[in-house]
């Protein structure tokens, strides 16, 4: 069975789930690339607030 973090609870879930049995998440159909890039977003910002 493949499995995915969940985004809210950090639990491994069924990747096919769509939303999350521990937490209610509900899995959007994107990518985990998105997470990525609201990673970098968030890393940009910071950077900017510490200049
Ligand atoms: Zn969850």
């Amino acid at each position: 069975m493949r499995t995915k973090e969940c985004p809210s609870c950090a639990m491994e879930v069924d990747a096919k789930s769509k939303e999350c049995p521990i937490c209610q998440y509900e899995f959007a159909y994107v990518s985990t690339g998105y997470k990525w890039i609201a990673i970098l977003l968030i890393i940009i910002m910071l950077i900017y607030l510490f200049l």
